[in-house]
């Protein structure tokens, strides 16, 4: 795996275009080379695992819009059919942030005797959580929707297992809710188009999303964030644009989740304010994305450093998931400790690195001397589970 700075690609940016607004105007501005197609599969042996297929990243900058794409991404090398453990669900602090969200989304939008349509509901885990508010009927739609992880036994709630396109647009309600998807989905525009649709299927339908912020990526050149299925990067200003850009107005813009995560509400239609006073302009994404490859590369020597000191054998990451895969490949690791509290990862290999995801309870045993957690909010949570298992480690996260 190689990755360098590059503007030399402009050409090709340029002819991809932007997918969320049409511009031709792109930068090409970070390229990784040969990175597993999918970060959230489990594989249940070493030489699967290994022989994962890769793909390529040049991610590009829209001076017209603010969004950032990979121009080299292709759709038919991801396929979410395939069994995938993406759930957070296990870890108590995102519980947290569900149960805040579901309390805010009831506030916003009034749910009870209210429908809701999840597109990309995953395991179905939030959709359920929604239920609890009242809702009249709740329907989700994934194609990694797996029958026997969901539990409503009241039956207000119906999943299918099938991906959401130009055929699904039926398919309506109250609220239309995508999270974590649209970092997913590389024909932006169109898929916002197949959105309206939905939502103007419902009069006074409402429209609400969630995706990473990839400002907080580019401000601290988090290089493990920037993975393959992850196609397409936002900041509030260029989420907000791309709403626009496909119809809709954007009632309200905030950051969550330690301001790692974008949550927007949205109607049909033009609002009369042009911009929130939450979005940043293109301008300032344009400043950010200029540091971003010096960043990672700095961010890179110094975690290469802090491994070499401890030696690969005694560290462990705790936390089996696509940010995982991409900080292990970054620095060609092939012999820590990965753990997880998420027993459906435990017992697997990761794409591309090929190590095994094991339980927590295996520190007991290889007591490392440094403990990364792939995800700063989980910190304190990981570290108090060491000091339960008796292990007194280094505990830094990324
Ligand atoms: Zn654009």
């Amino acid at each position: 795996m190689t990755s360098s700075l590059v503007f030399e690609h402009d050409d090709e940016a340029r002819q991809a275009g932007c997918r969320a607004c049409g511009a031709t105007d792109l930068v090409a501005f970070y390229e990784v080379s040969s990175v597993p197609t999918q970060t959230c599969v489990l594989l249940d042996d070493v030489a699967g695992a290994a022989a994962y297929p890769t793909g390529d990243v040049l991610l590009a900058f829209c001076e017209t819009c603010g969004f950032i794409e990979n121009v080299r991404f292709d759709d038919r090398l991801v396929d979410y059919s395939v069994p995938t453990e993406e759930s957070q669900a296990f870890s108590p602090i995102f519980k947290e942030f569900s149960t805040w969200l579901v309390e805010e989304l009831d506030e916003r939008y009034h749910l009870r005797g209210r429908s809701v349509l999840e597109v990309g509901c995953g395991k179905g885990d939030f959709l359920l959580q929604l239920a609890a508010t009242g809702i009249r009927h709740g329907l989700g739609i994934d194609p990694g929707f797996l029958p026997e992880r969901a539990r409503n036994e009241e039956g207000e709630v119906e999943f299918i297992r099938d991906w959401y396109g130009a055929r699904s647009t039926h398919l309506t309600a109250d609220l239309v809710t995508t999270r974590h998807l649209m970092e997913h989905v590389h024909n932006v525009a169109e898929f916002l188009g197949w959105l309206r649709v939905s939502v103007s299927a419902t009069p006074g339908s409402a429209l609400f999303t969630e995706v990473p912020d990839a400002g907080r990526v580019l401000a601290e050149g988090a290089y493990w964030d920037v993975y393959y299925e992850h196609c397409s990067y936002y900041t509030l200003g260029s989420l907000a644009r791309a709403l626009r850009n496909s119809g809709f107005a954007v009632d309200w813009l905030r950051k969550g989740f330690q301001d790692q995560y974008l949550l927007a509400g949205a109607r049909l239609g033009t609002s009369d304010a042009t911009s929130l006073p939450a979005e940043d302009t293109p301008v300032e994404v344009a400043a950010m994305v200029q540091t971003f490859a010096a960043k990672a590369e700095e961010g890179r020597r110094l975690w290469r450093e802090r491994i070499d000191e401890v030696g690969e054998d005694h560290v462990a990451i705790w936390g089996g998931a696509s940010k995982t895969i991409a900080f292990l490949a970054a620095h060609g690791l092939s012999r820590v400790t990965v753990v997880d509290i998420n027993p459906y990862k435990q017992g697997k290999w990761l794409p591309g690195v090929a190590i095994e995801v094991q339980s927590p309870s295996i520190l007991m045993e290889t007591r490392p001397r440094l403990v990364i957690p792939m995800n700063p909010i989980y910190t304190t949570e990981i570290t108090a589970d060491l000091a339960r298992m008796g292990l007194d480690p280094v505990v830094m996260a990324v």
